[in-house]
């Protein structure tokens, strides 16, 4: 179906985005609150870094916000298909909801969807470029 060597592929099967084999999460439960997903500092497979600098997964905020407003679009558009008569504050309650209890996942996958902004996948082997440096 998706292809290795695809963003798509890196970010469903949650591995490294450079060469799509090695984890790329130190715990791959995201429902593991006392951990909260950490991303591992190199790639076990192929030892390219997963941090281009400090702080970089502050970005992922970006990602997760959107994330967000296209859950609370989704609930909104489907309460108007499903002809659902609900009140204002009860769909505010929902969306809410689903938000806190997908927030984990919502986090955990931000933070790879935003790697694969900056990662490009090159395979497990070094580049002549890598090589050079
Ligand atoms: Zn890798």
């Amino acid at each position: 179906m998706i292809k290795k060597g695809t963003k798509a592929y890196s970010i469903l099967h949650r591995k490294c985005p450079h060469c799509h084999e090695g984890e790329f999460y130190e715990d791959k439960n995201p429902y593991n609150l006392s951990t909260m997903s950490p991303v591992l500092k190199r790639c076990p497979v192929c030892d390219r870094s997963l941090h281009m600098e400090t702080g970089f997964y502050f970005g992922a905020m970006y990602v997760a916000y959107s994330i967000g407003v296209a859950v609370m679009i989704t609930v909104w558009v489907a309460t108007l298909i499903l002809g659902l008569d609900l009140s204002y504050w009860t769909i505010v309650f929902v969306i809410a909801g689903i938000l806190i209890l997908f927030s984990p996942f919502i986090y955990a996958i931000s933070k790879i969807i935003w790697a694969n902004l900056f990662f490009s996948y090159k395979g497990v082997e070094k580049t002549a470029e890598e090589l050079q440096k």
